[in-house]
């Protein structure tokens, strides 16, 4: 691994826009399922949440994850951090991810660890996540409010219970903000991805920067929507960059904001 003038919790490409030309990550796709159902999502296809979606992906058992690893960092030694994002999401089978983490930690014992989840799950393995040396954890939190949050999850699965409406938008905010909450007191890393559909939590996006700032997040995402053919906004204009920029700006007050982004794939390797 490179060394520079960098310190190496800072080597994370995402969270560290100093680190986005010198430091690389790769994406393990070991998530295959998803525990909820987002209105813009396209199950077929990567979680939306964090990837670009329309992309579909080959799904990796935790030994072939170490293995694309191990190939990845021979090619690009500048590679500092496996994350996992998808293609669904990692706690919905947490056993893959965090069997791919320990693997990878038992051949790796300085690369960093980062991963994305909608925060449903997440919870029973906060611990797990902090022992296997796991210090950056990205939610997509795209609501505050359960009203308009359910029109954006359409159902949530938990212990074998399925919710729909308004009480799965309740019960995944709940288990967001207790996620959230959880990770902060163990000192990790978190970044919150907030997908901005137009007419639905536009204006709303500023009441999720503040509370997310009230619960200590260090970084916000705000991604526009890319509506995708089948799914209930295939219909909705995308927010231009323009209102993108504005929402940024005034997120901003409460929060710092993300700006390179690059939407990747759930299997990316290399620099942004
Ligand atoms: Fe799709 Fe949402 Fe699940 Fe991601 S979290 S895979 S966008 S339903
Ligand atoms: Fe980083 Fe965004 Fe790519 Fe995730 S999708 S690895 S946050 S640039």
């Amino acid at each position: 691994m490179i060394s520079n003038g960098i310190p190496k919790q800072e080597r994370h490409p995402c969270f560290f826009a100093k680190s986005k030309k010198k430091y690389g990550r790769v994406h393990l796709p070991v998530a295959p399922s998803c525990n909820i159902a987002c209105a813009y999502c396209r199950r077929d296809y990567d979680c939306a949440n964090e990837n670009r979606p329309g992309v579909t992906r080959e799904v990796l058992s935790p030994r072939g994850a170490l293995e694309r690893f191990q190939h990845v960092l021979e090619r690009m030694p500048n590679i500092c951090v496996a994350g996992i994002a998808g293609p669904g999401d990692a706690f919905c089978h947490p056993e893959s991810t965090l069997t791919t983490f320990e693997l990878i930690r038992k051949h790796f014992p300085d690369i960093s660890f980062c991963v994305s989840s909608n925060g449903l799950n997440i919870n029973p393995y906060i611990r797990d996540l902090h022992d296997l040396g796991v210090r950056f954890v990205t939610i997509t939190v795209n609501a505050v409010d359960p009203g308009i949050g359910s029109l954006l999850v359409r159902q949530a699965v938990l212990d074998g219970k399925r919710y729909t409406g308004k009480a799965a938008s309740s019960l995944l905010i709940a288990q967001q903000i207790s996620a959230i909450e959880g990770l902060k007191s163990l000192g990790f890393t978190v970044k919150v991805n907030t997908v901005i559909v137009p007419g639905v939590n536009e204006d709303h996006c500023l009441f999720v920067a503040k509370q997310m700032a009230s619960l200590g997040v260090d970084l916000m995402n705000l991604l526009p929507l890319i509506p995708l053919a089948k799914t209930e906004f295939a219909h909705v204009d995308p927010p231009s960059r323009r209102q993108i920029k504005k929402l940024r700006d005034s997120a901003g007050r409460y929060l710092p904001q993300m700006h390179h982004c690059q939407r990747c794939r759930s299997d990316a390797a290399g620099c942004l």
